[in-house]
């Protein structure tokens, strides 16, 4: 369509998947980016939308690490569906020039950012159960209600777990 040499494909991610800086005390588990994630994606030739990161820009600040049940103020969930507003706003965009946009990434064990496991209580931060972090709720609940079906998956910020995040990237690409 537009006879030049894009890919039309494009992945949004959550921000600290290429900036661990933003990541709270004590929990950055890489010194920047996810290696293997950026080799994958440019190999791919797949377009990359870096999501705000939730926390540093409620905050303010570098904060501790904390689980949802701690976070999910009403105030916090306000701030993170504005985000996830402007964000799907920009994914509607993108969909309505014939580009595609095959996955919405986020980073498990994150009470903001998670898919598929996230800590839930302030007892226990590294207790994980299934479900979404604030900010990625508030990106679901956005795109359904603008009827909008874009996928998700979380990755892994351990670099022992390069391999599964290549695999879940590989099935996302497969399977748009
Ligand atoms: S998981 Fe989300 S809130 Fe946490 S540092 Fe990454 S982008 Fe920020």
């Amino acid at each position: 369509m537009y006879r030049d040499a894009r890919s039309g494909l494009i992945v949004f991610l959550a921000h600290c998947i290429l900036n661990q800086n933003t990541r709270a005390r004590g929990v950055a588990r890489r010194r920047g980016p996810f290696e293997e994630v950026v080799v994958f994606l440019a190999e791919k030739g797949i377009g990359v939308v870096q999501l705000p990161c939730p926390e540093l820009e409620f905050f303010q600040e570098i904060r501790v690490p904390s689980a949802k049940d701690a976070l999910d103020t009403p105030e916090y969930r306000a701030f993170c569906k504005e985000l996830a507003s402007r964000a799907v706003d920009l994914i509607n965009l993108l969909l309505k020039q014939k580009l595609r946009v095959i996955g919405i990434i986020g980073v498990e064990h994150s009470p903001s950012c998670a898919v598929t496991e996230v800590p839930l209580s302030s007892a226990d931060l590294y207790k994980y159960s299934e479900g979404m972090g604030i900010f990625f709720e508030e990106l679901s609940q956005a795109l359904r209600e603008r009827k909008l079906d874009v996928r998700f998956t979380g990755l892994y910020s351990a670099s022992n777990k390069a391999e599964t995040n290549v695999e879940r990237l590989r099935t996302l690409l497969e399977e748009a």
